[in-house]
C-alpha cells in the first residue's frame, strides 16, 4: 500500500509553528519514501474557523514550500459521510442512542500500539469511557470525524502533536468497531519556549506568517523548523531541502519537548542569507526598501546587498544596511559610534579630512580604495584601522560594516566624498 500522510489544521486560528512543524515532517516523510502529502481542513467547529484562516494556513505552507498533493479535503463538508458510519454502528450495537446523541461503546481489554516516535503505548478499555460520536444534532465529535476521514483518506501514517495521544485509544477502538486497517501512529513533542513552557504569545512571534514579514527566508524557517524536534545525526544543522527528504526518518525524531530558540532561527536565516545571491534576495529586500522610503536603483541595490548581507540576521536588516548606503538620511549614530567619537573628537576629524584629501584622487574600486587608505596609514604611522573605523562610523553611524574599501566602494564615489566631507564639517562645529 502506497503510504499517505495528511496534515490536519483547523482552521480556527493563523498557521503556527507547532503546526508548520508538524506539516513538515509530514510531508518530509511523504516525500522520502515517495508518498502523498494530504490536507484536510478540520471546519467543523463552525463558530471558530473562517476562510480567512484556512487562506493563510495555506500561503504558509506554500511560503515554506510544503506542497500537497490531491485537493484539500473539507472535513465541514463530509458530515452527511460521518452521521452515515455512525448510524451504521447504531445499527450494528456498536453505539446506543441517549438523549438524541449517538454514543460508541467502548469495548474492553488492552488497546495498544507501536508509537513511531514513543515506542509501544498501551492504555485499557476499561479506562475510556463510552463516547459521544455524534451529537444530538447530528454533528460529528472530533475523535469520531477524524477516524472517518482518515480511513476514507486511506492515510497509512498519522503524524501529530504529543497532545493528541490521549485520543489515540479512542480511535483505535473506532478502527477496530469500522473493522479498518490500522496506519501507523507518531506523536512528535511539543515546542517549548527556553524557559520550558509551552509556546506561547509572550516567547514571541508563533504564527508563521510573522516571521515571513520579520524577514526570515523560507528556506531557513524550514530548515529551522526540521530541527525542532527532529535530528538527522550527528551535530548537522544546515540542511539543502533534498538532503533533509534524504535524511528524514522517524528514529531521528526525539520524545522530549523542543526548544525554540529565537536566537538559533536568526543565526541560521543569517546562514541563508549569506549563502543567497544578491540576486535571489533583491525580490525580498526591494519592497521593504520601498516601504522604508527607499527606490534605489537596482544595480545599487544589488552591490548594497552583496555587502551587507553576510552581517545581517533578516532581509529587514538587509533593507535597513542597504539604505544607509544608498541614502544619507537613513544614517543614525548609534550609542557606540558616538562614544567612539567622543574619546577623541579633533583626531576623528582631522583623519576624515586625510582622507577626503586622498580619496578625492583615488580609483573608485575596492582593490584602489584598500591601497590608498593603507598606504595614507603608513604615511601617518598609525595602524590601518585609525583610518578605516572614521571612514565607516561616518558612513554608516555604526562601528561594524563591511570592509570599508567595500563600504565605500558600495557608497559610491560622490555620495561617499560628500557624507565624509559634511562629517568633517559637523565634527567643526
Ligand atoms: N485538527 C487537529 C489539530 O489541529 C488535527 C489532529 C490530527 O492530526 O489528528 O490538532
Amino acid at each position: 500500500m502506497s503510504t499517505r500522510v495528511r496534515f490536519a489544521p483547523s482552521p480556527t486560528g493563523y498557521l503556527h509553528v507547532g503546526g508548520a512543524r508538524t506539516a513538515l515532517f509530514n510531508w518530509l516523510y511523504a516525500r522520502h519514501v515517495g508518498g502523498k502529502f494530504l490536507l484536510r481542513i478540520e471546519d467543523t467547529d463552525k463558530q471558530r474557523s473562517t476562510d480567512e484562516h484556512t487562506r493563510v494556513i495555506l500561503d504558509g505552507l506554500s511560503w515554506l514550500g510544503l506542497d500537497w498533493d490531491e485537493e484539500p479535503v473539507f472535513q465541514g463538508a463530509r458530515v452527511q459521510r460521518h452521521q452515515e458510519v455512525a448510524d451504521k454502528l447504531l445499527a450494528a450495537g456498536q453505539a446506543y442512542l441517549e438523549d438524541g446523541a449517538i454514543r460508541f461503546r467502548l469495548p474492553p481489554g488492552e488497546i495498544a500500539w507501536d508509537d513511531a516516535v514513543h515506542g509501544p503505548i498501551s492504555f485499557q478499555g476499561e479506562d475510556i469511557k463510552d463516547f459521544v460520536i455524534l451529537r444530538s444534532d447530528r454533528t460529528p465529535i472530533y475523535n469520531f470525524a477524524v477516524v472517518v476521514d482518515d480511513v476514507d483518506m486511506a492515510i497509512t501514517h498519522v503524524l501529530r502533536g504529543d497532545d493528541h495521544i490521549s485520543n489515540t485509544p479512542k480511535q483505535i477502538a473506532l478502527y477496530r468497531a469500522l473493522g479498518a486497517a490500522l496506519p501507523v501512529f507518531g506523536h512528535v513533542p511539543m515546542i517549548h519556549g527556553p524557559d520550558g513552557k509551552k509556546l506561547s504569545k509572550r516567547h514571541g512571534a508563533t504564527a508563521v506568517g510573522d516571521y515571513q514579514h520579520m524577514g526570515i527566508l523560507p528556506a531557513a524557517m524550514r530548515n529551522f523548523l526540521a530541527l525542532l524536534g527532529w535530528s538527522p545525526g550527528g551535530d548537522r544543522e544546515i540542511m539543502k531541502l533534498d538532503e533533509m527528504v534524504q535524511l528524514f526518518a522517524f528514529e531521528g525524531i526525539q520524545k522530549k519537548p523542543a526548544i525554540f530558540d529565537m536566537t538559533k532561527l536568526e543565526w541560521m536565516n543569517g546562514q541563508y542569507l549569506s549563502m543567497a545571491t544578491a540576486e535571489e534576495l533583491y525580490p525580498l529586500v526591494s519592497p521593504q526598501l520601498a516601504q522604508l522610503g527607499l527606490n534605489g536603483n537596482k544595480d545599487a541595490v544589488l552591490k548594497a546587498i552583496a555587502g551587507v548581507k553576510t552581517r545581517s540576521r533578516t532581509t529587514l536588516d538587509v533593507a535597513k544596511q542597504v539604505a544607509v548606503r544608498l541614502d544619507a538620511k537613513f544614517v543614525a549614530f548609534d550609542d557606540k559610534a558616538k562614544k567612539e567619537i567622543a574619546k577623541d573628537p579633533a583626531g576623528y576629524k582631522a583623519s576624515l579630512e586625510a582622507s577626503v584629501a586622498v580619496l578625492r584622487k583615488t580609483d573608485w574600486t575596492p582593490e584602489a580604495l584598500e591601497k590608498t587608505l593603507r598606504a595614507l596609514a603608513d604615511e601617518k604611522a598609525v595602524a590601518a584601522g585609525k583610518i578605516f573605523q572614521p571612514i565607516r562610523i561616518a558612513l554608516t553611524g555604526g562601528t561594524v560594516s563591511e570592509p570599508v574599501n567595500e563600504l565605500l566602494y558600495v557608497v559610491g564615489k560622490e555620495a561617499a566624498l560628500k557624507r565624509l566631507q559634511a562629517a568633517v564639517t559637523e565634527s567643526t562645529g
